[in-house]
């Protein structure tokens, strides 16, 4: 039976190709209300203060705060209103000694006013004068100009991947483009005797294709296009040429399936012969996704993922994201959403290998209990079913009931 040899960590499968890809990000510019998700290519930095004037951040009344000192309940400020400034205009009134003007949540103060009252600390006395019943302090419920961003500060880095707040922050100060990283192809080829479409009536012994899907949809996920080049058999020319099609159209390369070391697993003399330096890990010190490629093939990344569809979605995970982020200008990529949850089962492991098991997250007790989804790891149902996938490290036998532990969440 054959076997691995240099079985890697997965940091280190992933140190060693991402040590020698050199990728040169190319940058287009985007509406920015369509762009979340994408990654900003350069520094964003605005030519403008935000806000651009003072602004009130109550309802209430602008006033110069020097004419409310000291006020209290029982000996109040006598201020006469002369007037309100009304939202998303300048003011036309000025407050001068003793005077106040109407105050809008957003809205600019009156010339000459330095705070806002809240209206909730004023009573109203007649028409046009009010009595203050708390003092409050220079700048006291105002935006000062420039208190959100100052003009040539930089607001974003570069290597962000938008969130929906950037865009509003972006959008706040009329950038209405961005530039952002050309989002990578990455070319999916999928391998197996076995394998019909989706749609098709398997026959017995043939199964349906899934990580075709799956892995396009994981690769759009993390900001990639997918490029779904052919589903093909365990035939080394027919294989050949669907990754010398998927190269030729895509920043990356993924194969699902046949990354053993069988007689029947082309994907390694595949890869190897398709460009410099080749193959660079075969076997990952994982479970599930043991039997892993990881290739560089003339500048393009390219893996071949295990065929079973919870192996393939684990080593992407782990190694196939952050390669998509860092051909997007993004390395590290962005950090997974995590839990913190207390473990309800023991899960057993061995030192020397990482174990990655599905778990289903429930309340318990005001906290959050993980319970393993165990079954073979070539059943998609126990991901299906699970909320989040829990680590045992490398060096570690196993994990213990009750252990506090991180889950990323799906
Ligand atoms: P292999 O990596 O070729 O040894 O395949 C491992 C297991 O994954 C086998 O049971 C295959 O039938 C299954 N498999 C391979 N490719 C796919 C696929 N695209 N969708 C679903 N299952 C697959
Ligand atoms: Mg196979």
């Amino acid at each position: 039976m054959p076997e691995f040899f240099n079985v890697l960590p997965p940091e280190d499968a992933l140190r060693i190709l991402l040590d020698r890809l050199d990728p040169h990000v190319e940058t287009e510019r985007v509406a920015t209300p369509g762009a979340v998700g994408r990654v900003t290519t350069g520094a964003i930095v605005p030519l403008e203060d935000l806000p651009a004037l003072p602004r009130s951040t109550m309802d209430g009344y602008s006033v110069r705060a020097s004419d409310t000192f000291g006020a209290s309940e029982g000996l109040p400020a006598y201020l006469d209103v002369v007037g309100e400034v009304p939202m998303g205009r300048l003011p036309a009134v000025g407050v001068s000694e003793g005077q106040a003007a109407l105050a809008h949540t957003g809205g600019l103060l009156a010339d000459g006013a330095d705070a806002v009252v809240m209206v909730e600390q004023t009573q109203r006395l007649g028409p046009a004068a009010i009595e203050v019943v708390r003092p409050v302090a220079r700048g006291e419920n105002v935006i000062q100009v420039g208190e959100d961003t100052r003009a040539g500060d930089p607001v974003l880095a570069p290597g962000h991947v938008l969130r929906p707040q950037d865009l509003g922050g972006l959008l706040a100060l009329g950038f209405a483009e961005v530039e952002v990283a050309r989002k990578p192809v990455v070319s999916i080829v999928s391998t197996g005797d076995e394998l019909v479409a989706p749609d098709a009536a398997p026959a017995p012994g043939q199964i349906r294709d899934v990580n075709t899907y799956t892995i396009s949809a994981l690769v759009e996920s993390c900001g990639g296009v997918s490029n779904v080049v052919a589903l093909v058999a365990d035939d080394y020319d027919a294989q050949r040429s669907a990754a010398v099609e998927g190269l030729a159209g895509g920043d990356m390369l993924v194969f699902s399936a046949g990354s053993s070391v069988s007689s029947r697993d082309l994907t390694a003399r595949v890869l190897s012969d398709l460009g410099a330096p080749g193959v660079l890990v075969h076997g990952i010190s994982i479970k599930p996704g043991k039997p892993t490629i990881v290739a560089l093939l003339d500048g393009k990344p390219a893996f071949g993922l295990p065929g079973n569809p919870v192996s393939a979605a684990v080593v992407f995970d782990l190694l196939v994201r952050p390669t998509v982020y860092a051909l997007s200008g993004c390395a590290p990529a962005p950090r997974r959403p995590t839990l913190r949850a207390r473990l309800s089962r023991d899960i057993a492991s061995v030192a020397g290998r990482e174990d990655y098991v599905q778990v289903r997250l429930a309340g318990q007790d005001g906290s959050l209990a993980a319970e393993p989804v165990f079954g073979k790891s070539n059943l998609i149902y126990t991901m299906v079913r699970a909320d989040g996938v829990v680590r045992v490290p490398l060096d570690a036998g196993g994990l213990y009931a009750g252990d506090d532990v991180d889950i990323r969440v799906y």
